[in-house]
């Protein structure tokens, strides 16, 4: 009959493992604005463009050529 009651969560200071303050995406130095994003890979990650790591898909190229088209339009 062994009752494990105690959990280790009398700390107040919260576990924080990831430390970066910069945006994720490739290559980008930026502050986050949102999520782990600066402004402008918020809206890439939002389009589908990267992924939430910031990761670029296989067919990247052509998602970026239609946002630029879509951009330039807008
Ligand atoms: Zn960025």
């Amino acid at each position: 009959m062994a009752k494990d009651n105690n959990a280790p969560q009398s700390n107040s200071q919260p576990r924080v493992v990831q430390t970066s303050e910069s945006c994720m995406a490739e290559g980008c130095k930026k502050k986050i604005t949102r999520m782990h994003f600066c402004d402008e890979h918020f809206e890439w990650y939002k389009e589908g463009l990267i992924n939430k790591r910031g990761e670029r898909p296989s067919d990247f190229d052509k998602k970026h050529q239609h946002w630029l088209r879509k951009k330039a339009a807008a």
